[in-house]
């Protein structure tokens, strides 16, 4: 089996698209299915790695967050302590004291190293800072109020104060965690450490996806980029405004610009999704917010979202490209089982046509051998050089010898009559050189049993399928009982004859008188001219008129003669004579008749007409009565129809001769009793001329007939015999 290789099977697709359009229709449906598995495959990737990275970002909140509070933890108990320093209160209750305020501000001082704090300072309830921990100091808290940060109010409310501010002082950043110091119920200061939380903002920066952790303001004021910070996350209310400016937070009339964020909703609640561009480049990010209650703050933690759309990306590709695969696979496997389906039912047909073919080839076995079986017909095939290499049943029984016994023989063969041998030679020879008559020669042939076979034999050349001659192939035919019985016939044909002429002796009496009746009636019209010229004529015409009667004696004499002979044995006298020559003789003769009728006679002969081989002076007189008979049957026309068309040709070697007039024709009545003996429709006619003519005809192997002229008329026919 031959692969089915791709280029040929797209081209072959091409090619049935372009056939069929219909079946765009599947492709499109093709193409959608494997777009549409793409399209659901990447929906569900991109939920499940959204599901997983939000997973992820819950537990790095976790973590966050706890580090956060791990911190500030840290700390929240050095105000507590700080405000149990006995100096500390003393220093409270005598705030002018200055070797008091000199010792807290050592001890804060010390306290705030080994805590590793940005500052600890000890205010009055009215916010002025009594000692710090960076007294002595270009930015020393001590003297100034700070009764406006929000820490200080928070901590005078009870509690502890948590603020994130920029420091008012310093312009640091920081975070600064407020206690009041209460006795009996009074406040009498508060003690405040301001921490960093620059550790935390490294770690931050350190981690792969971003942080970011804002106010109850949406004020970003810690985030792994340290651009996003002091940028408001939301925009911000009048209230918002006023606490902050009140608050400083962020220093002395700070502006906070927006984040440069664009932000979409997302599921889950909390969810959402951002687009940002950080140094220079787009990001796009998957972001989570956790509120810290007891901060006031809000963590958010980030993950890079085009992550997950190259995740989505890459399962749309793979199930597309899965789906395609699988199509291309189901095509591949219809193209092979079409392929196959053609291939058996190829088969199929090849063994169908061979099985055909056998058949057929059986049957015209069968069919040939029938047809020789049951053929009269002797054949006989030979070789070149004479060999006989078949014969069938027909020419076995016809010669009586056996297959065996003729089979591989070659001239003489074993049936040659022996009287004939060297015609046999002969024949075959003349056979054997491609010179026999296609029309067949007759052969006598000696049966094995010694009586003879007369056969006619026809030759012709056996040529193979490549259309080589390979010998000859004879078909004989046995004719020795048409032979005989055609040598029957002839005797009989003769004898009937001779019974005919006999029995229509009475007739011929009649025939004799009427043939007779024309030279007489000549006769004695010459004699009476001789007659008037003997009395005085011009003596050459005499003698003229003396030929003429002499003429025509002979020629009744003639008739008789002929006519004893008709009687006697077939026609008389065969000669042969031109057919313009005899035309020319009868129309001679009968030149007074066609003149006073005013006749014209249109005479239409071939040219190269052969001669004629009959009894002359009966075809004479068959012509002139059937000229005659049309001559009276134009009596009483118009001028116009007063015509004569005589005409000639050849056909199956015999001249058939027409004579037609434009006279009245014959009428139904007549037409049966036509050629009946002395049936006549004219007062002086004797009713003999037609049979006479007819039998004329017969006598030369011919045939008399008539039929009526198209547009009025008659037509009379007949034939005689041409010389060879
Ligand atoms: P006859 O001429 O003596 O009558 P025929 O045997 O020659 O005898 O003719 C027999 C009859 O046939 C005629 O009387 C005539 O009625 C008819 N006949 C012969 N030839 C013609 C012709 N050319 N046209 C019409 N009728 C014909």
């Amino acid at each position: 089996m031959r692969a089915v290789s791709t280029p040929r099977s797209l081209a072959a697709l091409l090619a049935r698209l372009r056939r069929d359009p219909r079946r765009w229709g599947a492709w499109l449906a093709l193409a959608a299915l494997v777009l549409g598995t793409g399209w659901v495959a990447g929906g569900w990737a991109q939920r499940h790695e959204t599901e997983q990275r939000l997973a992820a970002l819950r537990s790095a909140q976790e973590l966050h967050a706890l580090g956060l509070r791990g911190v500030i933890g840290k700390y929240g108990y050095l105000p507590a302590v700080v405000a149990r320093q006995p100096a500390v209160r003393a220093l409270l209750a005598q705030p002018g004291n200055p070797v008091l305020r000199d010792r807290v501000d050592e001890d804060l001082a010390e306290i705030s190293r080994r805590a590793d704090a940005l500052a600890v300072y000890v205010m009055d309830p009215a916010g002025n800072a009594l000692a710090a921990s960076n007294a002595g100091t270009p930015e020393s808290f001590v003297g100034r109020n700070y009764a406006r940060r929000p820490y200080f109010t928070r901590a005078l409310q009870g509690g502890t104060g948590l603020f994130y501010g920029v420091g008012l002082t310093t312009g640091h950043p920081g975070l600064f965690v407020a206690e009041a110091i209460r006795d009996q119920g009074q406040v009498r200061g508060v003690v405040i450490v301001k921490l960093s939380l620059d550790k935390v903002a490294a770690t931050w920066a350190r981690a792969t996806d971003p942080v970011l952790l804002r106010d109850e303001h949406g004020v970003a004021f810690l985030a792994t980029y340290p651009d996003w910070r002091y940028h408001t996350t939301r925009p911000l209310t009048p209230g918002d405004a006023t606490a902050l400016r009140d608050s400083e937070a962020y220093g002395h009339g700070a502006v906070l610009a927006p984040m440069p964020w664009d932000v979409r909703p997302a599921t889950p609640a909390g969810a959402f999704v951002l687009h940002t561009r950080i140094g220079g480049r787009a990001h796009s990010f998957l972001a989570l917010d956790q509120t810290l209650p007891d901060y006031g703050w809000t963590l958010t933690v980030m993950t890079d979202r085009d992550e997950i759309l190259q995740v989505r990306d890459q399962a749309w590709a793979m199930a597309a490209l899965l789906m395609a695969l699988l199509v291309m696979a189901g095509l591949y496997w219809r193209l092979r089982e079409r392929r196959y389906a053609e291939q058996r039912s190829a088969r199929r047909e090849l063994e169908q046509r061979v099985a055909d073919r056998t058949r057929e080839l059986q049957d015209a076995q069968a069919f040939r051998h029938a047809m020789e079986e049951s053929l009269l017909v002797g054949m006989r095939a030979r070789d070149m050089d004479g060999r006989i290499i078949y014969v069938n049943r027909a020419l076995c029984q016809m010669t009586g010898y056996e297959p065996e016994e003729l089979l591989g023989k070659r001239p003489p063969y074993p049936y040659w009559h022996p009287d004939d041998m060297e015609k046999h030679w002969s024949d075959s020879n003349a056979s054997l050189a491609g010179r026999a008559e296609r029309s067949g020669f007759e052969s006598r042939v000696r049966h094995k049993a010694g009586h003879d076979v007369i056969t006619r034999v026809y030759t012709a050349p056996l040529i193979d399928a490549d259309g080589v001659q390979q010998g000859w192939m004879s078909s004989v035919v046995d004719i020795t009982e048409q032979t005989c019985a055609e040598e029957r016939q002839r005797a009989q044909e003769a004898q009937l004859q001779r019974a005919a002429r006999l029995a229509s002796l009475g007739e011929m009496a009649s025939t004799l008188a009427h043939e007779l009746n024309q030279p007489l009636m000549a006769l004695s019209n010459f004699a009476a001219a001789a007659q008037a010229l003997a009395e005085g004529g011009p003596p050459g015409l005499l003698v003229q008129s003396l030929q003429d009667i002499r003429a025509q004696a002979q020629r009744a004499s003639e008739i008789v003669r002929r006519i004893r002979g008709m009687v006697r044995q077939g026609s008389g006298l065969a000669e042969r004579f031109e057919v313009a020559e005899w035309v020319e003789t009868v129309l001679a003769w009968l030149k007074p008749e066609i003149q006073a009728r005013r006749v014209r006679i249109v005479l239409q002969l071939p040219p190269g007409l052969p001669a004629l081989l009959a009894d002359r002076v009966l075809a004479e007189q068959l012509l002139l009565n059937l000229v005659l008979n049309a001559l009276q049957a134009l009596d009483g026309q118009p001028p116009a129809r007063r015509r004569i068309e005589l005409s000639a040709r050849v056909a199956g070697g015999r001249l058939v001769f027409s004579v037609a007039d434009h006279g009245p024709g014959i009428a139904p009545e007549h037409a049966q009793r036509l050629f009946d003996p002395f049936f006549t429709t004219k007062a002086d006619g004797l009713g003999l001329g037609l049979k006479i003519c007819r039998s004329i005809a017969e006598a030369h192997g011919g045939a008399l007939s008539w039929h009526p002229r198209p547009g009025g008329g008659a037509v009379f026919e007949f034939s005689l015999p041409l010389a060879p």
